[in-house]
């Protein structure tokens, strides 16, 4: 039988300082002395024993090892291919990898320093992933900051009753505009606002604005039913609180509950038990609850009884494609019809041609959204309109 262990006799070295990384180390039995040398002593830097990693670092770095490895009684070893590592942090969040990234260049450079070696080589540009992470940061602060100096903005995209031809509401969807950068879509920072709590505030400011929104047209009467529905993402979910908030809000402004709606996206991948819940506590409160981007993403059928939503988003993808398409025509119907059947509303988006409504009139669906209906507008636009 072959095995993939190294054994080491007591005094044997593992690797050298300078030696290339190729490979790093678990230690399964005995222990490994990590040394150096500076001018001619030998300065020991750790010793580790079972259940310990070494060598990980230059194969990290991808440099030379920067100090010796020597086994100190009989050691057993597993050895983790540089692959391996590789793969794996390839696949981490870029913002994790530049910290660590720059651990690494921290440490070796006080290495460098102990022992009078130049480590100015050592702060050599920063490496692709630490500037992708460190743009992320950058972001997010940035990001933090527009939403303190109230810098974040609301459009309004209209949703069509297909039956009446009338506008029945509104979705909110957040705008921002960074001072070097310009527009920038919320695809990227609302996802980035998603890697943290950063989403949570983001989304009050969102509720607030639209409340105020559907005060301002209902106040000079462009429609007493009128909503707006509200995205909510996964993240927000775990906080609690958000629908009594947001309930608190459309009580305060003397607003029917029905005027505010959520929109669960389902890019993410739905906690199913919270989902389920925030809908039962949105139903408790009167407030109608959507699942957005249906078919994308993570759609997992087997829980789909579970989540009583109201009304089912068609996916601007499918809407693109349905004209030119039987196979794709075909899924719309299905999704159409499914949805029916267990009572859901359907809003199809990405309605950009007349062919497109007719469709939907034909399928029977409720709800049209698209820039053939209207693009995302401010509420002074909408205002101007009403
Ligand atoms: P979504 O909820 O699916 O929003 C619809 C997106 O499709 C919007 O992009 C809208 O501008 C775009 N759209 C609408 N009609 C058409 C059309 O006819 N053709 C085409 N090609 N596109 C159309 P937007 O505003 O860039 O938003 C992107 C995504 O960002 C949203 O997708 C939503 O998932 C997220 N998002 C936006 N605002 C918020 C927010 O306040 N909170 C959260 N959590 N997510 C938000
Ligand atoms: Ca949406
Ligand atoms: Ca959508």
């Amino acid at each position: 039988m072959t095995s993939l262990r190294i054994h080491l006799a007591p005094g044997q070295a593992l690797f050298l300082e300078g030696d290339p990384p190729t490979t790093a180390f678990l230690i399964e039995v005995g222990e490994i002395e990590v040394s150096l040398r500076q001018k001619g002593r030998r300065i020991v830097l750790s010793r580790l024993g079972e259940g310990d990693l070494l060598g990980e670092m230059a194969v990290i770095d991808d440099a030379p090892r920067t100090a010796t490895a020597t086994a100190v009684n009989e050691c057993v070893l597993i050895p983790i291919d540089r692959e391996q590592i590789a793969e794996r942090l390839a696949k981490t969040d870029p913002i994790i990898r530049s910290l660590m990234e720059g651990q690494l260049k921290r440490y070796r450079g006080a290495l460098a320093a102990m022992q009078g070696k130049d480590h100015r080589a050592l702060d050599a540009a920063d490496t692709p992933s630490e500037q992708v992470g460190i743009g992320k940061i950058r972001l997010e602060t940035h990001l933090r900051e527009a939403l303190n100096n109230d810098d974040l903005d609301v459009r309004y995209q209209p949703l069509l009753h297909v039956a009446s031809g009338r506008i029945a509401g509104y979705e909110a969807l957040v705008r921002w505009t960074h001072p070097e950068r310009g527009p920038i879509s919320p695809m990227e920072f609302v996802a980035l606002a998603e890697e943290t709590s950063l989403i949570v505030p983001i989304g009050e400011y969102v509720f607030d604005t639209a409340c105020r929104a559907v005060q301002r047209l209902a106040r000079i009467g462009a429609g007493n039913e009128l909503f707006i529905a509200v995205n909510v993402s996964a993240r927000q979910l775990g906080h609690s609180g958000l629908i009594e908030r947001i309930v608190a809000r459309v009580d305060a402004a003397g607003l029917p509950r029905g005027s505010l709606k959520v929109e669960i996206t389902e890019s993410q991948a739905l906690d199913y038990d919270s989902v389920a819940t925030l809908i039962a506590l949105c139903h408790q409160h009167g407030i109608k609850v959507a699942l957005d981007d249906f078919g994308t993403g993570y759609s997992n059928l087997t829980h789909l009884y579970r989540l009583a939503f109201d009304t089912l988003k068609v996916d601007q993808s499918f809407t693109r494609s349905m004209l030119g398409d039987p196979r794709s025509m075909a899924i719309v119907e299905a999704i159409v019809r499914m949805g029916k059947a267990i009572g859901a509303e359907i809003v199809v988006e990405g309605v950009e041609t007349d062919a497109m409504l007719d469709v939907l009139r034909r399928l029977d669906c409720d709800y049209a959204q698209g820039y053939l209906i209207g693009k995302p507008q401010t509420l002074d636009e909408l205002l101007a309109k009403s």
